[in-house]
């Protein structure tokens, strides 16, 4: 855990890049050394029977955090405006953990229905068995949600933009309306990262990331946190306290290493993948681009008013729906790997496969392909596009 007052010299007023350059450093406790160390721990020593009994020292025990996983989150506060944060093993476990910490047998909650594969699995396979009651809704539903939320439902998850198809949730108007009812919001706000969205300032309880992704940015560790405002920050870290579930100190160390440098890598992600938006949209093999940023988005008026800048992650259609066809292409790619995650140096590209939803299916238009733009030469990646959509007989 970690406290916003103690001995954090930062001044909430910095701007977001001082403060991803400077948050959760505390040179002066390490002998001026300006990173923190990697602390490396189970047990941690009392000097009596009442401290111990008391607790009454700031680490007690390596679950429960180390200078290392305090000063990550103690960054990520800065970052997302959070009362607390917590640190988790992977991406997925910083979903399954809040959900856990809020939902009850009983329960009725609302997820979108373009939420990241693994969510809606661990909903329909954990929370169902578990006697909670697991409803599918439109991301673009806005303020309609209101309509949906019960006597029961105590959470309502958003994710945006959604994974996939990347639809832009009105997520003002949904924190509105299930307030409203009392039903907390939480956020997988892995694609924005807190430089360019800020749930907590527009309504959302609980803010999720895989650290994984742009935070981390080297494709060499999975990690998560979940940050929450004053009304769910007890209640998320008493559970979590509870489930074992922490993370390790080396990718804690990596992940605050990528965190100062996240500022300048996501601006040329952004760059990149725009660029790479805007020659597929005028492509002829191309059908249909889901990038947010691009005034052809259909919420790309949303994105404008709530998203400060966009990042290296979006989809596009190949004009065929036959997914052989789409397979010799995606297997003719050189440079661009055929691999999941995304947000690392390097580009990605993955055949989607829709086959789960109920209701956000994406445009329909063909065969949907996410592209994660890495830091490359933009020219190299469409030269390497090029020849793979000449070999998937897209052109001769
Ligand atoms: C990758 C991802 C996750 C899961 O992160 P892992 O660290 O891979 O478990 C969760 N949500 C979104 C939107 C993601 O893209």
């Amino acid at each position: 855990m970690s406290d916003n007052e103690a001995g954090n010299s930062m001044k909430k007023t910095y701007q977001l890049d001082t403060k991803l350059t400077h948050s959760g450093n505390h040179p002066e406790d390490y002998h001026g050394f300006v990173n923190p160390p990697v602390v490396h721990a189970s047990t941690v020593l009392y000097p009596n029977y009442e401290t111990m009994r008391n607790r009454a020292q700031k680490y007690t025990y390596g679950t429960r955090g180390t200078p290392t996983t305090d000063a990550l989150c103690e960054a990520l506060d800065a970052l997302e405006g959070s009362v607390g944060t917590i640190l988790v093993p992977s991406g997925l476990a910083a979903i399954t953990i809040p959900l856990l910490a809020f939902v009850s047998a009983g329960d009725h909650i609302l997820v979108l229905d373009s939420c990241y594969g693994p969510t809606r699995e661990f909903c329909d396979r954990t929370l169902t068995r578990m006697g909670v009651d697991v409803e599918y809704y439109d991301p673009l539903i806005g303020a309609g949600i209101a309509d949906l939320i019960k006597d029961n439902t105590s959470v309502v998850f958003t994710e945006s933009p959604g994974s996939n198809t990347f639809e832009i949730q009105d997520i003002p108007a949904i924190c509105k309306a299930a307030h409203e009812r009392n039903a907390i919001v939480m956020i997988d706000n892995t694609w924005a990262t807190p430089l360019y969205f800020k749930p907590l300032d527009h309504g959302v309880d609980i803010s999720i990331h895989a650290l994984t992704k742009y935070p981390a940015g080297h494709s060499d560790l999975v990690m998560g946190s979940v940050s929450a405002n004053e009304r769910c920050w007890k209640q998320l870290y008493a559970h979590f306290s509870l489930m074992g579930c922490c993370a390790s100190p080396d990718d804690s160390y990596l992940t605050l290493r990528g965190l100062r440098s996240m500022g300048v890598r996501i601006r040329e992600h952004e760059k990149n993948a725009l660029e790479m938006a805007k020659w597929l949209e005028e492509h002829p093999a191309v059908a249909t681009v889901m990038h947010p940023a691009l005034p052809s988005h259909p919420q790309h008026g949303l994105w404008k008013r709530d998203f400060k800048g966009s990042t290296g992650l979006f989809g596009f259609t190949l004009k065929t729906d036959d997914i052989e066809k789409a397979a010799r292409f995606y297997d003719a790619l050189n440079l661009i790997g055929r691999g999941y995650s995304w947000a690392g140096y390097e580009s990605l590209a993955v055949l989607v496969n829709l086959s789960d939803r109920k209701i956000a299916k994406g445009t329909g238009d063909g065969v949907l392909v996410r592209l994660n733009v890495g830091l490359e030469d933009p020219a190299d990646l469409k030269e390497d596009i090029e020849q793979a959509l000449r070999a998937g007989g897209f052109f001769n």
